[in-house]
């Protein structure tokens, strides 16, 4: 199990892979640290590249769960606390 360095970062990650997202780690020169892949599979996948240093930690893990929650092949993992279909704008 590959890890991102960055622990926000790598908290977004762990709840990617438990809603059932795949983790490709990048290529070492690649800019990317990893690729995420929705639970679709190969065909119309929705992607997420995750930055291995980016600047800001908090807004890279913040638009991996927004992926996550944008994804229309991801399962609702849990109803309670969401404030469902309503945007919280930081
Ligand atoms: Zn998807």
């Amino acid at each position: 199990m590959i890890r991102h360095p960055n622990k926000e970062i790598a908290a977004a990650v762990a709840e990617a892979v438990a809603a059932g997202w795949r983790v490709e780690k990048c290529p070492p020169r690649a800019h990317c640290w990893a690729v995420l892949y929705c639970p679709a599979g190969e065909r119309g996948a929705c992607k997420f590249s995750v930055y291995g240093t980016p600047r800001v930690p908090e807004n890279e893990a913040r638009k991996i769960r927004r992926a996550l929650r944008l994804c229309p092949h991801t399962p609702p993992a849990d109803t309670s606390g969401g404030a469902s279909g309503v945007p919280v704008l930081g």
